[in-house]
């Protein structure tokens, strides 16, 4: 069984907004996760847009500095606690852990060289010059581009070149835990299989570890071991994929579920899936209450008194909702 990478305790980000909206002011973006990974493990992250999960993936990359809450890091059987290192110490992990952004386009500096775009990083690492551009060429071939694209910008590139770059650019830090930000949603169909192809080769390779954002479910459900729904800022279910896709148990992630498009109209019959609908909750000084009740056709008075807790229900399986 493997060991746990990383473990993620009340992780939190809030924002303080410049003007008060009705008198409020606190937008809690992402609001005590808590989550473990397992070394080697995919977990996708998926939930409607502007629900907290690329705030989440930048704060454990401390591109957003967290409000609160613990990251442990495991290596070498010791556990570390990234948030509490100072920037200073940070750096040294940062190689480990790499994220992929979801806009090839405006993720890759066009004034520099790719040479440069995926050396970048090993520049700040003090790595020398050659040994960079050795390491570039490996890495630019193991995406499936070719070596002497190095020398070109990435304005010469398609959008599945791209983001094959930016792939390069993590990837030659030779990190443990890849953070894939919606990685294909701004590509053209045709070449999102083969992007995500390319995902699931690389951690077999290089034993990699990720966290896949995504709003798509058939491409979270592809390519992950376990899926955890987010919610406002929280997570309200964890599951392994096949478990949450035949057992999803929070009325949200049903009605995640049976917003999949279904091709034959006998079984979009008999679908019974909730339909998502109603007013969202605002993420700005929310109240301490579940946060989908407004939306929930199974809303109790006790669901607008008191904000449920992630609760396990079965050995894989975890559900905030009073109805369990
Ligand atoms: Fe619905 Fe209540 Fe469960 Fe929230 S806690 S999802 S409102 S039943």
């Amino acid at each position: 069984m493997s060991e746990t990478l990383c473990e993620l305790v009340d992780v939190s980000k809030w924002f303080t907004l410049k003007e008060r909206i009705k008198g409020k002011s606190l937008l809690k973006a992402v609001d005590g996760v808590s989550l473990k990974i397992k070394d080697g493990e995919t977990i996708g992250l998926v939930g409607e847009s502007g629900c907290g999960k690329t705030t989440l993936g930048r704060s454990l990359v401390r591109l957003y500095e967290p409000t609160r809450g613990k990251f442990y890091f495991s290596e070498n059987g010791q556990k570390i606690d990234l948030f509490s290192l100072k920037n200073s110490d940070f750096e040294k992990f940062r190689p480990k852990i790499q994220m992929i952004f979801q806009d090839p386009y405006s993720s890759l500096n066009p004034r520099m060289t790719v040479l440069d775009i995926i050396t970048e990083g090993l520049k700040n690492q003090k790595v020398p010059a050659r040994e960079r551009k050795n390491l570039a060429s490996e890495m630019i071939q193991v995406v499936g581009l070719k070596r002497e694209y190095l020398t070109r910008y990435p304005h010469e590139f398609s959008g599945g070149q791209r983001q094959r770059i930016g792939i390069a650019r993590a990837l030659v830090l030779k990190p443990k835990f890849l953070i894939c930000d919606e990685p294909v949603s701004a590509l053209d169909v045709s070449v999102q299989a083969q992007i995500i192809n390319l995902l699931v080769e690389l951690k077999q390779s290089f034993g990699l570890t990720y966290l896949l954002i995504s709003h798509d479910l058939a491409v979270v459900k592809y390519i992950s071991d376990k899926i955890a729904v987010m919610y406002l800022g929280n997570i309200v279910e964890v599951a392994k994929t096949d478990d949450l896709f035949d057992n999803p148990l929070h009325p949200y992630t049903k009605g995640l579920l049976d917003s999949i498009p279904i091709a034959n109209p006998r079984l979009r019959k008999l679908s019974k899936g909730i339909l998502l609908q109603g007013e969202l909750t605002s993420p700005i000084d929310p109240p301490n209450a579940c946060l989908f009740a407004p939306r929930c056709p199974y809303k109790m008075k006790r669901c607008t008194q008191e904000k449920p807790k992630l609760k396990q229900v079965s050995a894989e399986h975890k559900v905030a909702c009073f109805l369990y």
